[in-house]
């Protein structure tokens, strides 16, 4: 199957929340309760039965609110920092570019939390929670719940190839309308992301990294929490032996996703 990429053009955005909703729906998470608190975005983030969301990034201009939505979840990285640093091997990658995870094998222990550039993974009840790309529907011809749900096309699901080229396309088209700062978000970002943003603005207008990072400061804490490298911090070895180790666990990683293809 070919990877799928999800686009996500915020300019046909009209943040009707509709794509929050159908993933609480097809997903059955019950909604939370939340309180007005000056912002019409809620939930004001994303929680172990939240697994998507509509942020609401305000900004004045002139006598006026202006809103930049964008849709946020699990950008489905194609070198996920979760799937690296799991203790347990709780987190896959699937053929379609689905980065999951194995509620029977998760032990909750939040290293995924930690390392995540975006800050997607939620911890409840010992599991960790996220956005699965609706691999269930997409393996069967569907689309994602959020792309089915969107009344404006501004999210879409398909082959990485056609939406980078449509995404690419669509920059072109906003830039000759006006929008001088109108760039894609994920195609290049942290090697390519499963999720590609057309933005009319700068990514951090968005709420989104500018440069995405992996810190490898987070990565040696979690190591070293998690006990099998604690060898690497009492002989003290620096960035570049963490590095290393990092290359190992990902070849381990694929070779054993290979074996079971
Ligand atoms: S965004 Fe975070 S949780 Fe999602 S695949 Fe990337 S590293 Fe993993
Ligand atoms: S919470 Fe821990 S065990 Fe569960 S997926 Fe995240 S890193 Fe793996
Ligand atoms: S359903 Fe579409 S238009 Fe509505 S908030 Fe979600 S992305 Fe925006």
């Amino acid at each position: 199957m070919t990877t799928k990429v999800r686009l996500i053009d915020v300019s046909k955005c009209v943040g009707c929340k509709g794509c929050q909703v159908s993933c609480k729906n097809w997903n059955q998470l019950p909604a939370t309760p939340t309180e007005f608190s000056g912002s019409y975005e809620s939930p004001p983030d994303l929680f172990p039965n939240t697994w998507s969301r509509v942020k609401f990034n305000e900004y004045a201009d002139s006598d006026k609110v202006k809103f930049y939505f964008s849709f946020f979840s699990c950008m489905h990285c194609s070198d996920p920092a979760c799937l690296n640093i799991c203790p347990v091997k709780a987190i896959s990658k699937d053929s379609l570019g689905s980065v999951k995870v194995d509620l029977g094998v998760c032990i909750g222990c939040g290293a995924c939390k930690g390392v995540c550039p975006f800050n997607v993974p939620r911890i409840g009840n010992n599991k960790m929670f996220k956005c699965t790309l609706c691999s269930a529907r997409v393996s069967n011809g569907m689309a994602s719940a959020c792309a089915t749900a969107c009344p404006t096309g501004a999210i879409s699901l398909g082959d990485a190839d056609e939406k980078i080229a449509e995404a690419e396309a669509r920059v072109a088209e906003l830039k000759k309308s006006g929008f001088a700062n109108a760039r894609i978000y994920g195609k290049d970002e942290l090697g390519g992301l499963g999720v590609v943003y057309v933005l009319t603005d700068a990514p951090d207008k968005y709420g989104l990294p500018a440069e995405p990072k992996v810190s490898l400061a987070d990565v040696y804490f979690w190591k070293v929490a998690l006990g099998p490298v604690k060898t690497l911090a009492t002989v003290g070895l620096a960035a570049g032996a963490l590095s290393g180790w990092l290359q190992m666990r990902k070849e381990e990683i694929r070779k054993e996703q290979e074996g079971k293809e």
